[in-house]
């Protein structure tokens, strides 16, 4: 292997610990941020994703609450859930755990909760604000992938980045940040999709690829440039009968092929994933300052 990795885990663990004195800092000005997490229904992977948010809550000194709710709950019972958490000077952050239930409308549900308690940034006002470069909440896992970008002093202005994925929480925001004429940004910017037609040929010209498109293992090291930088967002659980849990979790791209050619690499597990969780606790921390700010100037 050439690349040197790219260590989400343990910058995960740098912001945890800088959120913990801000967290700290605050709390002498009685201040404390709070998150609720809203799991509506019996999802187990939302429930191990909501339990280790909790967990990580609590290790930073955030206040939060698990809100759970069976799987009939109907759209007017989440909105007066989401309206009573909007109103709760407790709760600064409110996250709803997707997927929620098919029978209810998970977009209408994000249009309800208030866009300044809206700290997973998937509110079209949140949305419209990054687009414009004027962001407040930025949807975490392009946030972490941004912030791991910039903590490990990975240049990308004037540099072709190529995104492959454009869902709505990962490829298109990522795409908005790295557009931006900021400094740790200002990148040109490829989305590549199911329609692309040759995705390779992008991604063999790009400096910095980023796979985000859910397919294990779909970029191999022929189709990336030496010394380009590969950013893996993928999860994916694949089979694996030599291991006793019966499978293993990979990323989007086949990490020992890119890893001999690219500069720098993300790995899978250890990568993107810890980061998400870390820029979530950044936002509930900067929504408790806003709010605080907020009532000061009322
Ligand atoms: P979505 O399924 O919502 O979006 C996938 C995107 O990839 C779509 O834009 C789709 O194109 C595109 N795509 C799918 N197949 C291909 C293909 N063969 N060629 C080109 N493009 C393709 O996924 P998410 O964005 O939610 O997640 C993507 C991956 O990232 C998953 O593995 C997920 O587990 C992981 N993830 C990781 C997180 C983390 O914390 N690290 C957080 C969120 C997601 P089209 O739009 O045309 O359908």
């Amino acid at each position: 292997m050439s690349a040197q990795l790219i260590d989400g885990n343990e910058t995960a663990k740098q912001i945890k610990d800088e959120l913990k004195l801000e967290v700290e800092t605050l709390a002498k000005h009685g201040i404390v941020p709070g998150l609720a997490a809203v799991l509506v229904g019996n999802d187990p992977a939302s429930e191990i994703y909501v339990t280790s948010k909790a967990k990580n809550c609590k290790k930073v000194g955030i206040y939060s609450e698990v809100i759970r709710r069976p799987a009939e709950t109907t759209q007017q019972e989440l909105y007066d859930l989401l309206d009573s958490l909007n109103h709760n000077p407790r709760i600064s952050g409110i996250l709803l755990q997707s997927p929620i239930p098919r029978h209810l409308d998970e977009f209408a549900a994000c249009l309800r909760i208030d866009p300044i308690k809206d700290v997973d940034g998937f509110h079209p006002d949140n949305v419209g604000r990054l687009l414009i470069g004027e962001p407040r909440y930025q949807s975490c896992t392009p946030f972490g992938v941004i912030e791991l970008i910039k903590r490990y002093n990975i240049e990308l202005k004037g540099k072709e980045v190529v995104i492959v994925g454009r869902s709505n929480i990962v490829g298109k925001p990522l795409a908005a940040m790295m557009m931006q004429k900021w400094p740790t940004t200002n990148a040109t910017v490829t989305m590549c999709h199911s329609a692309t037609r040759d995705i390779f040929a992008h991604t063999k010209r790009a400096d910095v690829v980023i796979t985000a498109l859910g397919k294990p293992e779909f970029l191999r090291g022929e189709s990336i440039k030496d010394g380009a930088v590969v950013i893996d967002v993928g999860i994916n659980r694949v089979e694996d009968s030599s291991i006793e849990k019966g499978y293993r979790i990979v990323g989007d791209c086949h990490f020992e092929s890119c890893a001999a050619k690219a500069s720098w690499i993300t790995p899978v597990p250890g990568g993107v994933g810890p980061m998400t969780i870390a820029m979530l606790l950044t936002n509930t921390v900067m929504a408790a300052r806003l709010q605080a700010e907020a009532m000061g100037a009322n």
